[in-house]
C-alpha cells in the first residue's frame, strides 16, 4: 500500500493508472475506520482496477468546534485495516494541502432545499464544508468512481448535486454502499467510539424504531409513528432529538401520508451521551 501525504506524491502514484486508462475508485473518509468504510473499499476493489482512500478530518464541515476536537483519530489502526483490505493508495493530506488559501472566505454552493432541510438546517454550513472538501479531493484524485455510504443519505444527495454543479456527471460515477451495522442494528459510525457499552445498547433503538416505522407505515399514521419514535428515544436515554422524519426519498420533502409507489425514507438524527448519531431506512 502506498501512503501519500501530499498531492505531488499522490499524483505520481496515480499517473501510471491514468495513462493506462484504468478505472480509479475513490473512497473519501475522515478516518477512525470501521467495517462501513471497509465495505466501500472492498466494493471498489471488486469493481475497479485501483482503489484510493483518503483520510482527512475536514475542519470546514464541523459546525460544532467540540465535535471537531473530539472526532476520533486512530490513524495507525486505520492504516493496518486499509492494508489488510488491499487498498492500493491512501491519501493523508494536511489542512494546508487541502486549503492552501486558509479556512475562510470560500465560495458558496447552491444546494437549494438540500441545504435547508434536516442535516442542512440542524448543522448550518455543514454541507458547504462537505462540498468544499469533496470538490478539492475530486480535483486532486480525479476518480472515475466515487464510493459513498447510504448511512449519510442526504450527503449522498448533496455530493450528487455537487458533481452536477461541477459538470462532472459524465466523468464520475457515484456508487452508494449499503449501511453496515453492528449486530444490534446500530449503524457503524466513527462517533460510536465515543459511546460506552450501555449507550451503544440504547443507541440501537434508532435502527429498531426505523424498522418499526417500516413495518407499520401502511397501517399507522405518519404523525403517530413520529410521536411514538420520539417518546421511545427519550425513554431510552437520548438527550436531544434533531429530527425524526419521513420523506420522499428523491427530494427529501416531508410527506404526511404514505404512497407505496413513491420512494420513501425515514431519517433520524439524535444525541445520546452528547454524541450526535444519524441513520435512515428506505421504506419501500
Ligand atoms: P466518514 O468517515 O464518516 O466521513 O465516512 C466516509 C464514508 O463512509 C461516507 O461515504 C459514509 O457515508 C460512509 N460510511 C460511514 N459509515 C458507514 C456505514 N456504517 N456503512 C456504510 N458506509 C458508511
Amino acid at each position: 500500500m502506498i501512503i501519500c501525504t501530499n498531492i505531488v506524491s499522490l499524483q505520481k502514484a496515480i499517473t501510471k493508472y491514468v495513462k493506462e486508462h484504468k478505472n480509479i475508485g475513490f473512497v473519501p473518509t475522515m478516518g477512525a475506520l470501521h467495517d462501513g468504510h471497509l465495505s466501500l473499499i472492498k466494493q471498489s476493489n471488486y469493481q475497479q482496477n485501483i482503489t484510493i482512500c483518503s483520510i482527512f478530518v475536514n475542519p470546514t464541515q464541523f459546525n460544532d468546534p467540540t465535535d471537531f476536537e473530539k472526532y476520533p483519530k486512530t490513524i495507525e489502526q486505520d492504516l493496518q485495516l486499509l492494508e489488510a483490505t488491499n487498498c492500493a493508495i491512501v491519501f493523508l493530506p494536511t489542512v494546508t494541502e487541502i486549503y492552501p488559501k486558509g479556512l475562510q472566505n470560500h465560495k458558496q454552493y447552491d444546494l437549494g432545499f438540500l441545504e435547508l432541510s434536516l442535516e442542512g438546517s440542524t448543522r448550518p454550513g455543514h454541507f458547504q464544508g462537505v462540498c468544499l472538501v469533496v470538490e478539492r479531493l475530486l480535483e486532486i484524485v480525479q476518480p472515475n468512481f466515487l464510493y459513498l455510504g447510504q448511512k449519510d443519505y442526504q450527503q449522498c444527495m448533496v455530493i450528487t448535486k455537487l458533481v452536477k454543479l461541477m459538470q462532472l456527471e459524465n466523468k464520475i460515477n457515484i456508487q452508494i454502499g449499503a449501511t453496515v451495522r453492528e449486530t444490534n442494528g446500530l449503524a457503524m459510525s466513527s462517533r460510536n467510539l465515543r459511546l460506552n457499552e450501555s449507550q451503544k445498547k440504547d443507541a440501537a433503538q434508532i435502527f429498531q424504531l426505523l424498522t418499526f416505522i417500516k413495518k407499520n407505515i401502511e397501517t399507522i399514521s405518519i404523525n403517530e409513528l413520529i410521536a411514538f419514535t420520539e417518546k421511545k428515544l427519550i425513554e431510552n436515554n437520548f438527550d436531544k432529538i434533531d429530527y425524526i422524519t419521513i420523506c420522499n426519498a428523491t427530494n427529501l420533502q416531508p410527506i404526511t401520508s404514505f404512497d407505496a409507489n413513491t420512494k420513501t425514507i425515514a431519517l433520524i438524527a439524535a444525541f445520546i451521551g452528547g454524541v450526535r448519531l444519524i441513520d435512515n431506512l428506505l421504506l419501500n
